[in-house]
């Protein structure tokens, strides 16, 4: 069984780079590289060899570090072939239901398009480890920069469809304030109330909050519950469809 060794690396204000290391067949990638001297720092701690760039989507704070990277290393980029043009130094180009061979560990494309459009997640079912970029966040999820409610709403609900322990690895410490908007959406959620609390006191103690889990996230996080009736009531659109529903999520956590 191809098990994932992952490393969390803070970056710039509040994001998180991924390392994933598959140790059968000894490959390292790095996941959203927004820069690349921390990357190579912790690499070289780790006494890992950069094989691989997973990339979720064309922002700056994910590629950032691609083509320094690639020089240092001689590391393959993946991204989505059908946003290749804004991926920097694409070699692989993956599509939406492909599975991707990282080493001997599987991972499944999924178009998850909502924040930009041609935004992937790569679901590495064995070691329940999904990598998320700026889709889900704890507690919230990504703005939509390119897409439509419906279509972040879809993909949302494809990724709440995940097993309960999935691990979601996203791209950004942003559940402090996720947190603070969500109870203004359901502030009798007694799951999400304590684990507001729990976040307070890691964010005082200045640990992440990152990786969460898709059952708690089911559980709590307002994006994710779009069809849940009292999210609905919360913002007055008692029997809309979710994705409207959620839309307006969305617009009140846009002027939060
Ligand atoms: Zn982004
Ligand atoms: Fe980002």
């Amino acid at each position: 069984m191809a098990v994932l060794e992952v490393e969390q690396i803070p970056v710039l204000k509040d994001n998180y780079v991924y390392l994933a290391h598959e140790s059968e067949a000894n490959v390292t990638a790095a996941i959203d590289p927004a820069v690349h001297e921390p990357v190579l720092e912790r690499l070289a701690r780790k006494g890992w060899k950069l094989t691989h760039i997973l990339n979720t989507h064309h922002h700056g704070d994910h590629v950032g570090g691609n083509l320094a990277l690639k020089a240092a290393t001689g590391c393959t980029i993946v991204g989505n072939g059908a946003d290749a043009a804004r991926i920097p130094g694409i070699d692989v180009r993956v599509r939406d239901g492909d599975t991707y061979m990282f080493g001997k560990a599987a991972a499944k494309v999924m178009d998850v398009s909502g924040h930009t459009v041609g935004h992937i997640a790569y679901w590495f079912a064995e070691s329940r480890t999904l990598f998320v970029g700026d889709t889900i966040f704890a507690l919230g999820c990504g703005r939509m920069f390119e897409g439509t409610a419906e279509q972040m709403w879809g993909s949302l609900a494809k990724l709440r469809a995940l097993p309960d322990d999935t691990l979601i690895y996203c791209a950004h410490e942003y559940t402090q304030n996720n947190a603070r908007f969500a109870l203004t959406i359901e502030r009798d959620n007694e799951l999400l109330r304590a684990r507001s609390s729990e976040i307070d006191i890691a964010r005082a103690h200045n640990r992440p909050t990152v990786p969460s889990k898709m059952g708690i996230e089911r559980a709590t996080n307002p994006f994710l519950r779009a069809d849940v009736p009292g999210v609905a009531r919360a913002v007055d659109l008692v029997g809309a469809p979710p994705a409207k529903v959620f839309a307006e999520v969305r617009r009140r956590k846009d002027v939060f």
